[in-house]
């Protein structure tokens, strides 16, 4: 896996001895002397993630490194803060300026490896997430990356599996003022439990007396549905392999005990926010396919969908010898519905008649809202007389049961017109199709409305 790395120092040797360390990795380096250009770098999306000193002259590493988490266009950007000193204070000012990781000059070469490859694996996934998410505010969604950006990591809610009482009970009341805490002493039943209750983190000793954590730890990321979880261990200062190991598996980040509670704190809000971030660009990703396809009020597929998928159905049946018929449906005096009782129960009266449409028809068939108060059935395989006898259910199934509105606290009466027109074989236009339907429906409503007419 290749990634750039931007090493941000104003020491010239310090940036040398990481290059060569990286480049032997085969990672590209990007480098920076000051904070105002490794922003630049940043802004412009040259890198994949930050290697950031701490003490520069002019702006110093925290505020670069604050600047990079506040802005929606370099919040993903992963960011490790490289630092002389190892006072829990200067890291806690790192994690509160939102840092993802830190490294202690001098620098040990494992971790340094471990860590950018983790940190570079999580921003590989980040951008598929974000490539997707950027079209989807010409659909009309509110921009994904602000949302996900503006995240703060609060109120999540953390598991952690502690058999030492005393430790247990320091990190709920460290925890409980900024996240939901529970604590268990026993991982038997840890998947089901992180499955059923569902969790933002989980926090897991490595030192717990009667399982191996690590198997517990591996059959968490083994499960589909928890690949994502944050996970983050407690080790002691002797842990170091074990460390390692729990971060090739896939852990986020780790603790080493004695434990400090602000840094806990940071951190573990720095694990729900990413977990966050992601799920919201998730979301996004849905929202923008569902909007592709589906109409909002009453989720039939759209207009669009409607049209690409008439034209296919259509080659395919016609080329078979088969017939298609399409349906057109309007309901009658729509406008009076709005008028007399409301828009409100206008759109109750739209999702109704979907329901029912949807009911009506077989799973192969495609039912659309067109626009309006107007709506298309597309049936392969249907010959005019079966396309008639749906058509005719349709109408019977609106206008024999009043629709709900207000609650269920009033009920209306409503009816629809239906035109229905039919394809054959050597008949492949689907625009002459819906004409043909969409004309029959106009002699349907000239005949007085509440009928199905079949197109000459
Ligand atoms: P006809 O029997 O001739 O079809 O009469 P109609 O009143 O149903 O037809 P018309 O096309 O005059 O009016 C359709 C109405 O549907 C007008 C429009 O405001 C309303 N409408 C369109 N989309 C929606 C919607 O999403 N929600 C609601 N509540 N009303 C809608
Ligand atoms: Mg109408
Ligand atoms: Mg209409």
């Amino acid at each position: 896996m290749t990634a750039r790395i931007l090493i941000v120092d104003d020491v010239f040797a310090n940036i040398r001895l990481l290059e060569a360390r990286l480049t032997a990795e085969y990672f590209t380096v990007v480098t920076a002397m000051n904070g105002p250009q490794a922003l630049d770098i940043c802004e412009r999306g040259e890198c994949d993630v930050v290697l950031l000193d701490v003490m520069m002259p002019g702006m110093d590493g925290f505020e670069v490194c604050q600047r990079l988490k506040s802005a929606p266009a370099t919040a993903h950007l992963p960011v490790v803060m490289v630092t002389a000193l190892d006072s829990p204070a200067d890291r806690l000012r790192g994690l509160q300026a939102g840092a993802d990781d830190f490294l202690t000059k001098p620098i040990n070469e494992v971790a340094l490896l471990t860590r950018v490859r983790s940190l570079v694996r999580l921003k590989h996934l980040t951008d598929e997430l974000r490539a997707r998410a950027a079209n989807s505010q010409t659909l009309g969604l509110p921009d994904p990356l602000a949302i996900a950006a503006a995240e703060d990591g609060r109120n999540g809610r953390i598991l952690i599996v502690e058999d030492r009482a005393n430790a247990a009970d320091r990190m709920k009341v460290a925890l409980a003022q900024h996240h939901v805490v529970d604590c268990i002493d026993d991982p038997t039943d840890l998947v089901n439990r992180l499955l059923t209750e569902g969790c933002d983190c989980l926090v897991m000793s490595l030192g717990l007396q009667n399982v191996d954590a690590l198997r517990i730890v591996s059959q968490v990321r083994s499960h589909d549905k928890l690949r994502n979880l944050p996970i983050l261990v407690l080790a002691e200062t002797t842990d170091d392999a074990r460390v390692l190991r729990a971060l090739d598996m896939g852990v986020n980040d780790y603790l080493i005990r004695p434990i400090d509670r602000n840094e806990l704190v940071a951190r573990l809000s720095t694990q729900v926010r990413k977990k966050r971030y992601q799920e919201r660009l998730r979301e996004n990703l849905q929202a923008s396919m569902e909007l592709a396809i589906l109409d909002p009020l009453t989720k039939l597929h759209n207009r669009r969908y409607f049209h690409t998928h008439l034209a296919s159905l259509m080659n395919d049946t016609v080329a078979r010898g088969a017939a298609i018929s399409l349906l057109v449906i309007d309901m009658d005096h729509f406008k009076r519905i709005n008028d007399e009782h409301g828009h409100d129960s206008g759109d109750d009266v739209l999702r109704e008649c979907a329901e029912r449409l949807r009911k009506v028809v077989r799973g192969i068939d495609i039912v659309a809202r067109f626009g309006g108060e107007e709506f298309v059935i597309v049936m392969p395989d249907t010959e005019t007389f079966a396309a008639s006898r749906v058509a005719e259910r349709i109408r019977q199934s609106i206008e024999k049961t009043p629709f709900p509105i207000q609650k269920g606290q009033k009920g209306l009466e409503v009816t629809v017109s239906i035109g229905v027109a039919t394809a054959g074989e050597g008949f492949n236009s689907p625009d002459r199709l819906f004409k043909m339907a969409d004309e029959a429906l106009y002699e349907a409503k000239r005949a007085g409305r509440n009928q199905v007419k079949l197109a000459a």
